[in-house]
């Protein structure tokens, strides 16, 4: 399911545009959880739900959000890179973030200098971008 690499400098963007994207989505999806607890917090239709115990309260309330949050911007770092095709075909790092800026201007995979970009410096479709 993964594209591969070397691409296009375009392509490049365009997939780590997606990848942005796809961790907005991500993020969103973690905090969803969190502000629904927060706002019936206030409310008596979450009061049933909530254990009497005040241990067990503050995992429903708190530890299991926040383990779904954590956990969703994990795994997104985990799978995001590969789904997007920004995965190095030499040594497998993930061309994201700073790693991306990097491949972005040299063509080659910061870690293991494989080529990843075949035509750096041919216009992008983003004016202006480094
Ligand atoms: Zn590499």
């Amino acid at each position: 399911m993964s594209r591969g690499l070397p691409t296009t400098a375009l392509e490049f963007a365009t997939r780590h545009r997606a990848y942005g994207q796809g961790r907005t989505v991500a993020a969103v999806l973690g905090w969803v959880p969190l502000l629904v607890l927060y706002v019936f917090s206030h409310t008596k239709y979450l009061r049933p739900y909530v254990p009497d115990s005040k241990g067990l309260a503050v995992v429903v309330l708190i530890v299991i959000p926040m383990t779904w949050l954590l956990g969703i911007a994990w795994a997104y770092r985990r799978v995001g890179p590969g789904v997007h095709g920004l995965v190095c075909p030499g040594c497998h790092a993930r061309l994201v973030d700073d790693a991306y800026k990097s491949a972005a201007a040299t063509g080659r995979c910061a870690r293991c200098e494989d080529t990843v970009v075949v035509d750096v410096g041919a216009p992008s479709d983003a004016p202006g971008a480094a």
